[in-house]
């Protein structure tokens, strides 16, 4: 291995996502220095059912991993590895023969939905919620596992011959790269299974009765950063340490730099996932949020509180796709620009229910305020305006949580938008910034592995190190007018 101070060692990351997966380099100072992509292919075998091939995930993954080593100059160039994934989703394999038993199910499937309400009208969820900070939904992992014992005969057979392992996708590829030496998984995507207590060391034996998941079949839960495990030298050329492993959501928090309680990261995407750091006390959401863990470092954890808006860029996909109203996305912020204010015009973005704070998946979108003098224009910044109110309502439910955000850190494909971004500004009342890198995600993978292999000697460190310039946005508008706009979609979101 690389002595990690050497200055010209590189961390690679693996960036396995729901689409694609990847491999980046990265230098101790945060450069990007190389990038190889995968497409991977989405099974729907049934409505509401998503899956995924786990060995087309690891085959893809490890040939971008190959393709990043031959490009850094050799396995001798890197320092370290830091694996970063899609969170929740569930891969069953057999440990005498390393083979998946069948395939995996992906985080946004919902056939379990049935089986979850079950538990829930049995009375399950205060106690669920109470030690997980989760909720009882098919989206966490414990049902999928669950589902596959049931439903599997090789997933069962193998649970009851004691060869069974279950592990999300950071388990999945540090078993791959290890050969099967390291059955492991980091607390940050433990805490997204239902089976661990936010405070618990390790599985929680409660919540492995309550899902019917035995307890041998689960990967041991190490630290997010750290020494974890020593890749098989035959697959990359040498053996490299994996010094950091993070579910994406987490990933991107720290790659934002929010590293003490109330900083807080929002990724506007097709949806929006807004964490806040709350510091190493273990959050507790009277408000439906969910609590989860931030990272471990020496057995140490941080906490974050998430919340999640079901639709952000994927209203302006509506606007343009079915409506016709945009040719581009980006049209929105010239539109926005060119009309004072929405003339009225208040977009409700309930298309697949609310989410964060008000759970109301019956829900449905309205458009109100209509008069024959509303344009395209007039939509359009209306469309815009939603995201700040959404992320007005996530920052009032943090707040009551007793996670008060300071600020607002802002990455995601819609964060490009310039208008947006100072509108944020502007109903939050707070300093918005956005990364010029936004791949926010992998840099932060990529921390936890230098620090992880002590190239830095702690987050704060890599953060300074390795997060380059950021565009900020400071609140402009006044109190009557900010005023009157939570006033119109508090009016309007009551309608819906
Ligand atoms: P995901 O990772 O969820 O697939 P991205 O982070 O790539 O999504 O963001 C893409 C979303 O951002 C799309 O829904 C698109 O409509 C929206 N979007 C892209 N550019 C802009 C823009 N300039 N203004 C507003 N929305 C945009």
């Amino acid at each position: 291995m690389t002595d990690p101070l050497i200055p010209d060692s590189l961390i690679l990351v693996l960036d396995e996502g729901t689409t694609s997966t990847r491999a980046m380099l990265f230098g101790a100072d945060g450069t990007l220095h190389g990038t190889a992509q995968q497409e991977l292919t989405q099974h729907y075998p049934q409505s509401g059912w998503v899956e995924h091939d786990a060995s087309e995930i690891w085959a893809r993954t490890l040939a971008c991993a190959q393709e990043m080593v031959a490009k850094a100059g050799g396995a001798g160039r890197i320092a370290a590895i830091g694996v970063t994934n899609q969170r929740e989703t569930v891969v069953a394999w057999d440990k005498a023969t390393g083979a998946p038993l069948t395939r995996a199910i992906v985080w946004q499937d919902r056939r379990t939905a049935d089986f979850c309400a079950g538990l829930k009208a049995a009375g399950h969820e205060a106690m669920v919620q109470q030690r997980t900070g989760l909720l009882l939904d098919p989206y966490f992992s414990a049902s999928k596992m669950r589902w596959m014992l049931d439903h599997v005969p090789e997933v069962r057979a193998a649970a009851d011959a004691g060869t069974l392992a279950f592990g999300t996708i950071d388990s999945w590829l540090v078993w791959n790269l290890t050969c099967g030496a390291a059955h492991v998984s980091d607390a940050s995507n433990a805490s997204r299974t239902l089976l661990l207590a936010l405070d618990g060391a390790d599985w929680d034996d409660d919540l492995c009765a309550l899902f019917g998941v035995p307890r041998q079949a689960l990967p041991r839960v190490v630290d997010t950063s750290g020494a974890l495990a020593m890749t098989e030298p035959a697959l990359l050329g040498a053996a490299v340490p994996v010094c950091g492993m993070v579910g994406d959501q987490q990933g991107a928090t720290i790659g934002q730099g929010c590293l003490s309680p109330g900083q807080t990261k929002a990724t506007y995407g097709t949806g929006a996932f807004v964490l806040t750091n709350t510091g190493a006390q273990v959050p507790r959401s009277q408000n439906r949020l969910l609590g989860t863990v931030l990272c471990q470092q020496h057995d140490k954890r941080h906490y974050a509180i998430e919340g999640s808006v079901f639709v952000a860029g994927s209203l302006i996909q509506y606007l343009r796709d079915t409506l016709g109203l945009l040719a581009q996305a980006a049209e929105t912020e010239a539109l926005a620009r060119s009309v004072p204010d929405s003339g009225g015009v208040v977009i409700v973005p309930a298309l697949s229910g609310l989410g964060a704070p008000w759970w109301r998946p019956e829900a449905r979108g309205i458009i109100c305020g209509l008069g024959f003098d509303s344009t395209r224009a007039h939509l359009a910044r209306a469309a815009l305006e939603a995201m700040a109110q959404q992320t007005h309502d996530l920052a009032m439910a943090f707040a009551a949580d007793g996670a008060k955000w300071t600020g607002l850190r802002i990455d995601g494909g819609m964060a490009v938008n310039d208008w947006m971004a100072q509108d944020i500004a502007d109903i939050l009342d707070l300093p918005v910034t956005r990364p010029r890198f936004v791949e926010t995600t992998a840099l932060g993978a990529a921390m936890l592995a230098a620090v992880g292999c002590g190239m830095h000697a702690s987050l704060e460190q890599a953060a300074a190190a390795m997060i380059g310039d950021t565009s900020s946005f400071t609140p402009q508008m006044d109190a009557a007018t900010r005023q009157q706009r939570l006033a119109n979609w508090a009016a309007a979101v009551a309608k819906v």
